[in-house]
């Protein structure tokens, strides 16, 4: 069992305060969803976890199985367990994903230890047949010129490959059509019911409808302000975020 304990977080962006006293546990195996009107501060919450070096953590903690992972790099956050689907993956022209995806799982390893081909390849070919992905896509170069589908269908075999404890998916302002939408649907549902746990943020209950969560939270101004089940993601999309901003009105 594995614990991400996020504690009464806040994040500045310069001299800005986005993200408020942030608070939230997941436990392995859970789905969590975080939802929220634009400009609440949940890409910054993502990013801040990753280590992005623009967001500036001024309180709180966030801890990986009880330790605290704020004075890690990106890369050592990522060795520790911790995945995040990017909202805009980057192009990597002339590198294949299947030697992109070598790469990141080498890196992983602990140093001298060198990476089995044979192995690799069984692995690699395992996941592309969970996630029903086509052998010819690892030949092609790393999302260039992908289509939104495509560039999805990448950051989940990633994700599969490298195995995290818990992976943070900002799906919020990225416009995925529908396709997009049941290909992250797809990826997450076939891995989940192991250990993993996903932190999913999303502006639409759209993408709820793929994925069932486990828990939903509302984020208003950089703090959770409700949480509940499933139920409360549809009760947002029937009575809208001015629900939420009356009701926190009237406390
Ligand atoms: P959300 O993902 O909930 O829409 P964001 O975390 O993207 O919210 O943004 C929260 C607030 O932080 C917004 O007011 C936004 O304008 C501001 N913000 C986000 N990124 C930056 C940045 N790189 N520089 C300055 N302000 C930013
Ligand atoms: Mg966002």
């Amino acid at each position: 069992m594995s614990q991400l304990e996020i504690k009464d977080l806040h994040v500045s962006i310069g001299e800005k305060a986005i993200v408020k006293g942030f608070s939230l546990t997941i436990n392995s195996g859970e789905v969590h969803a975080i939802m929220g009107p634009n400009g609440t501060g949940k890409s910054t919450l993502s990013k801040a976890i990753a280590g992005h070096p623009d967001y500036t953590i001024t309180g709180g903690d966030v801890l990986l199985d009880g330790r605290s992972i704020l004075a890690m790099q990106p890369d050592e956050r990522a060795r520790a367990g911790l995945f995040l689907a990017f909202q805009y993956p980057s192009e990597i022209p002339g590198v294949t994903i299947a030697n992109f995806l070598r790469a990141a799982v080498q890196a992983r390893m602990a140093e001298g230890e060198e990476l089995d081909a044979t192995g690799y390849y069984k692995r690699l070919y395992s996941k592309m047949d969970l996630l029903k992905i086509d052998r010819k896509f690892t030949s092609r170069a790393v999302n260039d010129g992908f289509s939104g589908g495509e560039k999805k269908r990448c950051e989940i075999l990633q994700m599969a490959m490298l195995e995290p404890k818990f992976a943070l998916m900002d799906e919020t302002d990225s416009g995925l059509d529908i396709d997009a939408l049941r290909i992250v649907a797809e990826g997450v549902n076939a891995m989940r019911g192991g250990t993993l746990g996903i932190l999913m943020i999303t502006h639409y209950q759209r993408l709820l409808d793929y994925i069932v969560p486990d828990h939903v939270h509302v984020m208003w101004d950089g703090r959770i302000v409700k949480s509940g089940d499933k139920s409360l993601a549809l009760e947002l999309e029937a009575k809208g975020y001015d629900w939420v901003k009356q009701e926190l009105a009237k406390a």
